[in-house]
C-alpha cells in the first residue's frame, strides 16, 4: 500500500513536470466530483490529468507504465449509461480529454471529419452546420456536451442509418500501454490517402479491439458523415402488452433485413422510456429496488407509454421515404400498436 501510494506521488510529480501543474490536479473538490457516481460502488481516483496532444497522452501513458500506475481514459466524462467518469477502481488516475477538442479535418467531398476526444455533438453539429455543406453527422439521445470519441468507444448508437457509430469509423490514433502511437487501417502508411475512407487497410482489423476495452487511448479517429436527407420520417408504435412485443419484432425484422428501414430502432419497455423522464420513486417504494406492478402501470398510463415502445426513422429521397412509410404502416397495422 505504501508502495502503491509513493508511485502515485511520484506520478504525480512526473506528471505536473509534463503537463504543468494545471492539468494536474489531485485537490479534495477535484476528487471528490470525479467520486460521484450512481454506481453502488464509488471510487477515488489518485489525481486527474488534461493533456492537451496526442504526444501528451503517450508521455502520460510512458510514465504511468514506468510506475505502473493504473490510468482511465475519459473523452467528456460525460457517460451516464454505460458506465460514467469514476474510475473502476481507487487509485487510478483519470485521464481527462477533453482539452483535445479540435476537429483536425473536415472533407465534404468524401464525407468525414477527423476528431480529437473532446470534440462534442454541438460542437460537430455547429461545424457542419457552417462549413459542412450537406453533410450531416449521427446524433445519439445523450446531451449535446457528450463526446463522440467516447461514445464509439462504449460503442454507442446513434438514430440515423449511421447510428451503428463504430461501423462509420476508420483510421484511430491509439496511444497503447506503453506509449507507442498505432494507426489503425491504411493510416500507418504515411502518405496514405484512404486512411479514413477505408478501415480495415492491410491485414488483422484491429478497431474493435479497442472498444470497450481500455487497451489504448484513442487520441483521433475519423468519423463518416451523411449526406442530408431529403426527406425524414419518424416513427412510433406503442405496444400495450408485455406478451405482444416479440411478435412486433418478428414482424419488423424482415423490414430491417430487406433494407426498407436503414437507421437504428430502438425498442425499450416500459422502464426504460419512464427511467428517461424520472428518477426512481423512492418515496413510493421505501423498501424495495423493484416498482410494484400496479404502480408500474399507474405510473406508465400516467405518462402515456406502453409497455414497450418501438421507435424509428425513415431517412432518403422523398419517394424513397413514401414507400418506406408504406411498408412500415402495413407493420404498424398488423402488429397492433396502440399509438
Ligand atoms: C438521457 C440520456 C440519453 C442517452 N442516449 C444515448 C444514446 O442515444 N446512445 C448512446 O450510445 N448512449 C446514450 N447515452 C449514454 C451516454 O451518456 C453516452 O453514450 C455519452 O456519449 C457518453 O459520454 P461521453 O461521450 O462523455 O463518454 P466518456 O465518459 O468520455 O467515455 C465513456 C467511456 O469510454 C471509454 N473512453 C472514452 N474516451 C476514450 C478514449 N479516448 N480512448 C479509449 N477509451 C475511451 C472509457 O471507458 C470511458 O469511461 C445516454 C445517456 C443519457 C443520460
Amino acid at each position: 500500500m505504501a508502495d502503491m501510494e509513493g508511485a502515485g506521488q511520484d506520478a504525480v510529480a512526473a506528471l505536473r513536470a509534463l503537463l504543468g501543474a494545471a492539468h494536474v490536479l489531485d485537490d479534495a473538490d477535484t476528487l471528490g466530483a470525479y467520486a460521484r457516481s450512481t454506481a453502488a460502488r464509488p471510487t477515488r481516483p489518485r489525481a486527474v490529468v488534461y493533456p492537451g496532444t496526442a504526444e501528451e497522452v503517450a508521455g502520460v501513458v510512458a510514465i504511468a507504465a514506468r510506475l505502473q500506475v493504473p490510468l482511465y481514459p475519459i473523452s467528456t466524462g460525460k457517460n451516464w449509461g454505460y458506465g460514467d467518469a469514476t474510475a473502476v477502481t481507487s487509485g487510478q488516475i483519470i485521464v481527462e480529454l477533453s482539452r483535445m477538442n479540435r476537429i483536425l479535418a473536415l472533407d465534404t467531398e468524401l464525407g468525414y471529419a477527423v476528431i480529437e476526444p473532446g470534440v462534442t455533438q454541438a460542437q460537430l453539429s455547429n461545424y457542419l452546420a457552417e462549413h459542412g455543406g450537406e453533410l450531416w453527422m449521427d446524433s445519439t439521445g445523450a446531451g449535446p456536451d457528450t463526446s463522440l470519441v467516447g461514445n464509439i468507444m462504449e460503442r454507442g448508437f446513434g438514430h440515423s442509418p449511421y447510428g451503428n457509430r463504430l461501423l462509420h469509423i476508420a483510421g484511430l490514433q491509439v496511444v497503447l500501454a506503453n506509449g507507442d502511437v498505432v494507426n489503425t487501417g491504411f493510416g500507418h502508411y504515411p502518405s496514405a490517402r484512404t486512411t479514413y475512407l477505408y478501415p480495415y487497410g492491410l491485414g488483422p482489423y484491429l478497431d474493435g479491439i479497442f472498444t470497450q476495452s481500455n487497451f489504448g487511448i484513442v487520441t483521433r479517429l475519423g468519423m463518416w458523415l451523411m449526406p442530408r436527407a431529403e426527406s425524414v420520417n419518424h416513427f412510433l408504435c406503442s405496444v400495450d402488452r408485455h406478451e405482444d412485443i416479440g411478435a412486433v419484432v418478428d414482424a419488423l425484422r424482415p423490414l430491417r433485413m430487406d433494407g426498407t428501414l436503414r437507421s437504428i430502432l430502438h425498442i425499450g419497455n416500459d422502464l426504460r422510456v419512464l427511467s428517461g423522464g424520472m428518477v426512481f420513486p423512492r418515496d413510493m417504494v421505501p423498501s424495495s429496488t423493484a416498482l410494484p406492478d400496479e404502480l408500474r402501470q399507474r405510473l406508465r398510463q400516467q405518462a402515456g407509454v406502453g409497455a414497450w415502445t418501438v421507435s424509428g426513422a425513415l431517412y432518403g429521397r422523398t419517394r424513397q421515404v413514401a414507400a418506406a412509410r408504406h411498408a412500415v404502416r402495413a407493420w404498424r397495422w398488423a402488429s397492433r400498436c396502440s399509438r
